[in-house]
C-alpha cells in the first residue's frame, strides 16, 4: 500500500513524499532542503530521488539543497531552466535528470509517467506515479488550471484545491484579495470546481483515497472543501 506524507502544503511551500515500503519519492522541493530531510528521515534510506513540478519557488527552493545532499532531481528542462534562472545554477547538475511529458521512466519500484499541466510557468507538469511494489496508481496535480488528460483506475488522488469561485469572490469584496488577481488565480490554480469537473470525468470506482493539497490562505475552506468532496465521491479526503 501507498503512504503519503506531507511537511507542506500551500503558496508557503510544498513537500510531499510517497512511500510503498521499498522506495519512495519525494514531490516537490519548495521549503528549505534541512527541513525536508529531517522531516522525511525515517524514510530517507529508501527515497530514490524528488520529481518537481516547476521552477516556482513554493516548489522549487530546496532543490539546489536536496542535489547537494545526494538527493537525486526529476523536472522537465523548461523547469531545469526556470530553478537556474530563478536561484542560480544547481551546484550539482549531475543530480538533475531531464524528463519529458508523456515519456515514462522507472525509478526504483516506481514508473513515473509526468504530464503537462497549465501554468505560468516554462514547462510544468504533474506525475502519475505507479508503484509495482504496492500495484497501485496515484496521481499528483498541483498549480494548474486545467488537467486535459482521463486518467484510468486510480487509487490515490493528490490535486491541488485552491480556492472556491465564492471564498475568492468573498475575499475579493473584503479586500484581502485584490480583483486584479482573480484572472491570473483562474489561468493558473486548480480550484473546487475544477476539482468536481475533474473527478466526475474521471472513473473514481478504484480510488481509495484523496488528498486535497495546495489550499490558499484567503480563498479556501478546508473543512467544507473536505465535506463537499467526500458528499460527491463518497471518498475518504485528507486536506493538507
Ligand atoms: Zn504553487
Ligand atoms: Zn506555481
Amino acid at each position: 500500500m501507498i503512504t503519503v506524507k506531507c511537511l507542506a502544503s500551500g503558496s508557503s511551500g510544498n513537500s510531499y513524499a510517497v512511500d510503498d515500503g521499498k522506495s519512495a519519492l519525494l514531490l516537490e522541493a519548495g521549503i528549505p532542503a534541512k527541513k525536508i530531510l529531517s522531516g522525511y528521515l525515517s524514510i530517507l534510506p529508501r527515497v530514490a530521488g524528488c520529481l518537481i513540478s516547476h521552477e516556482h519557488q513554493d516548489h522549487a527552493k530546496g532543490a539546489d539543497g536536496l542535489a547537494a545532499r545526494g538527493i537525486d532531481l526529476y523536472m522537465t528542462s523548461g523547469t531545469f531552466c526556470g530553478i537556474e534562472d530563478r536561484f542560480g545554477k544547481i551546484d550539482h547538475p549531475y543530480r538533475a535528470h531531464v524528463i519529458r511529458a508523456g515519456e515514462q521512466f522507472s525509478l526504483a519500484s516506481w514508473i513515473v509517467l509526468p504530464f503537462e499541466t497549465k501554468h505560468d510557468t516554462t514547462e510544468p507538469c504533474g506525475y502519475l506515479l505507479y508503484s509495482t511494489v504496492a500495484r497501485e496508481k496515484l496521481l499528483f496535480a498541483t498549480d494548474t488550471y486545467y488537467i486535459p488528460n482521463l486518467f484510468r483506475s486510480l487509487n490515490i488522488i493528490m490535486v491541488e484545491c485552491n480556492y472556491s469561485i465564492p471564498l475568492l469572490d468573498a475575499s475579493i469584496r473584503d479586500g484581502r484579495v485584490p480583483e486584479i488577481m482573480k484572472p491570473r488565480l483562474l489561468r493558473s490554480h486548480f480550484g473546487l470546481e475544477n476539482v468536481k469537473d475533474f473527478f466526475l470525468a474521471n472513473g473514481m470506482q478504484s480510488v481509495r483515497h484523496i488528498y486535497l493539497i495546495h489550499l490558499s490562505d484567503n480563498n479556501a475552506d478546508p473543512e467544507q472543501f473536505k465535506r463537499e468532496i467526500e458528499r460527491s465521491t463518497g471518498k475518504p479526503v485528507t486536506v493538507f
